[in-house]
């Protein structure tokens, strides 16, 4: 199955609140997206690895993926090696993106820095044809995105683009509320963390009404480019 755009993330939950709003539009201009998950949170303060699974599920629900899976890699403890780089080239190679996003390139969790370069190493790998793979049984053609992009989570780093997502922020919310065990709850006895304040959720949507201020818009979400960002055209910018 080709997949127009795959979003990776360290854990699940990562790519709804970095890039959760951007996904749900393209999804509903009829692009195939889908999401990998590099670990499956197992060293979250809240919640349990299976309770998570379950969350992603429903989330993946809400925003219509066409596909989700995950690596399993070890939460807080990946590494970039050659090992990982060619789990994620086969998940590549499988999905044939043209755009891929991860992680932010430097961010307060420190599996997010470490797994956006390990995405990136093997968005760049992935097209090397001596680098041989297979899946199922089956050999995999060498295949490298068009892009690769990085979404803005935790940090305030200053985007190199911002995608227009106004009308699309009530479905982001939605789906970062699938992942119920993370986020406020009243009722829940886990000890706190800095995402379960109800303030948390409101700094998600507001960093949104901020970006979309400053391009005149009602929600923008934030994305930094590997390269030089090129328009064809002047009037292609918004
Ligand atoms: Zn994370």
């Amino acid at each position: 199955m080709k997949l127009d755009i795959l979003a990776l993330g360290a854990h699940p939950d990562d790519v709804e609140l970095g890039c959760g709003a951007t996904l749900a539009k393209e999804i509903a201009n009829g692009k195939k997206v889908g999401i990998i998950d590099l670990t499956r949170g197992e060293l979250g303060t809240r919640g349990s690895a299976e309770k998570r699974d379950q969350e992603a599920a429903k989330a993946a629900e809400i925003l219509g993926l066409a596909a989700r899976e995950n690596l399993k890699f070890a939460d807080g403890f990946f590494v970039n090696d050659k090992e990982h780089q060619l789990e994620i080239i086969k998940m590549i190679r499988k999905y044939k993106p043209d755009v891929v996003l991860c992680n932010a390139i430097r961010d307060r969790h420190i599996d997010h820095g470490r797994g956006s370069k390990l995405v990136s190493d093997a968005c760049f790998l992935s097209g090397l044809r001596r680098i041989e793979t297979e899946i199922e049984g089956t050999q995999q053609d060498a295949w490298r995105p068009k892009q690769v992009y990085h979404y803005i989570q935790w940090e305030n780093i200053t985007p190199d683009f911002v995608v227009d997502v106004s009308g699309f922020i009530e479905k982001k919310v939605e789906a970062v509320l699938a992942y119920d065990s993370q986020f406020y709850d009243p009722k829940s006895t886990d000890p706190a963390t800095a995402i379960s304040n109800p303030t948390f959720l409101e700094s998600v949507t507001y960093r949104a009404k901020d970006l979309g201020m400053l391009i005149g818009v009602e929600y923008a979400e934030g994305f930094t480019a590997e390269r030089f960002v090129a328009v064809d055209k002047l009037d292609d910018l918004i």
